[in-house]
């Protein structure tokens, strides 16, 4: 296990959570526009949020938002050690520093005085992008071997000052090379990780990145804190780096997650439609729970059984579901406003109380109308007219 270090009142490593970080984009002397913008990534999940410090204004900004932030603040400092002095100044809860842009000795063992006097962790990031030019000469690129190096040289100038608050990232813009990077430093340090893709790129290429790599890594039992670099509204790295600790079960469940069959020639309606209709409609309720929309009633109920809550269609109707067991029986087109609101007094009341209350007469109509849609649709992906009409097609070409 890691050791344990704390960015304001967020522990990171040591069997803590996995914090979600995020970056503003506003100028940070934009100070009412940043601190907007910080609330709506606490809203979104985000635990940390990192600020640039590129100049004295952005310091001096700082200033004025860390008082009123909802969340604790990383600077992000790159070439300029006095900033990150000036950010200590100001009150941040943790420094970035970029190894490949701030090489002198000298100064970072400033910085690490002066944040240990604070009180303050650093992350020493690393990344393959902006990599020390000895380093890449030495290396011949960006390999995991001198991201890892990088890190390793910064880590023994901050122990030197006796300075070991410290957390690492060696991102990389290439899954495997970062996924390697990760586990070949997870062996020599037990510093805290921060986890991320780095220049990732806009959705859905840099979801997909961001995912590979970090989910690749935490289910290996690497990494403590973790950033989605999207090239998107910081908001939606929040939330997708929120959703994935949720979905991997490391974090416990704050909003929707939103299962749906991925319909075939069984679906009785348009199970996108429908499905993008009950998102829209639970998101807007913020309820913590799984629910399946599920195309037919001939399987939906028993393969979304896990669910919290789910529909199924068929003939015309919804039936709604409850642990794998049906409740009530409703027209289709109020299917989705009916999933809602029994969604919402599942929640309330519990399970319990919502099985009891369930409609006695529904699980038998939902299994009458399950035998008759299996009956009208027979084979519905019409197999054996399709074995037919490939075998007639291979006998004429053959015979021609
Ligand atoms: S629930 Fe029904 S429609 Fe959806 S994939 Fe399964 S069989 Fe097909």
């Amino acid at each position: 296990m890691s050791s344990q270090l704390h960015v304001g009142p967020v522990a990171v490593g040591g069997g803590a959570p996995i914090s979600v970080q995020s970056m503003t984009t506003t100028k940070t002397a934009d100070v009412d526009g940043t601190l907007a913008q910080m609330y709506a990534l606490a809203g979104a999940g985000a635990d940390i949020v990192r600020i640039t410090c590129n100049d004295i204004e952005a310091a001096a900004g700082l200033a004025e938002i860390v008082p009123r932030s909802p969340v604790p603040i990383i600077a992000d400092i790159h070439f300029q050690h006095r900033l990150a002095l000036a950010a200590l100044e100001a009150g941040v809860a943790g420094l970035r520093l970029n190894p490949g842009n701030i090489r002198n000795e000298t100064h970072i063992k400033t910085v690490a005085r002066a944040a240990k006097d604070a009180g303050v962790p650093i992350r020493v990031g690393v990344n393959g992008g902006s990599l020390d030019k000895d380093l890449l000469e030495k290396h011949g690129s960006a390999t995991p071997e001198a991201l890892v190096e990088s890190a390793l040289t910064e880590i023994r100038y901050l122990e030197e000052v006796d300075f070991t608050d410290i957390k690492i990232s060696v991102k990389h813009s290439h899954v495997p090379s970062m996924v390697n990077a990760y586990r070949l430093l997870a062996e020599k340090v037990d510093y805290p990780l921060h986890l991320g893709v780095t220049e990732a790129g806009p959705p859905p290429g840099g979801l997909i990145k961001s995912v590979a790599g970090i989910a690749t890594l935490l289910l290996e039992g690497i990494g403590d804190t973790i950033r989605f670099s999207l090239t998107a509204d910081p908001v939606e790295e929040a939330k997708a780096g929120r959703s994935l600790l949720e979905y991997l079960g490391l974090r416990e469940r704050k909003g929707l997650d939103l299962i749906a069959c991925p319909s075939c020639g069984r679906a009785d309606v348009d199970v996108i439609a429908v499905a993008a209709e009950a998102q829209e409609k639970l998101e807007a309720e913020k309820l913590p729970i799984q629910v399946a929309v599920m195309g037919c009633v001939v399987n939906g109920p028993g393969e979304a059984r896990e669910a919290d809550i789910g529909i199924a269609a068929g003939k015309g109707k919804g039936h709604l579901f409850i642990k794998g067991q049906v409740v009530r029986v409703v027209p289709e087109d109020e299917m989705v406003d009916a999933l809602v609101e029994e969604a919402r007094k599942l929640v309330e009341e519990g399970f319990e109380a919502r099985l009891a209350a369930a409609d006695t007469s529904a699980p038998e109509i939902a299994a009458m109308n399950a035998l008759q849609l299996a009956a009208d649709q027979g084979d519905a992906n019409q197999t054996q007219e399709r074995r037919k009409a490939v075998t007639q097609r291979a006998v004429e070409a053959s015979t021609s």
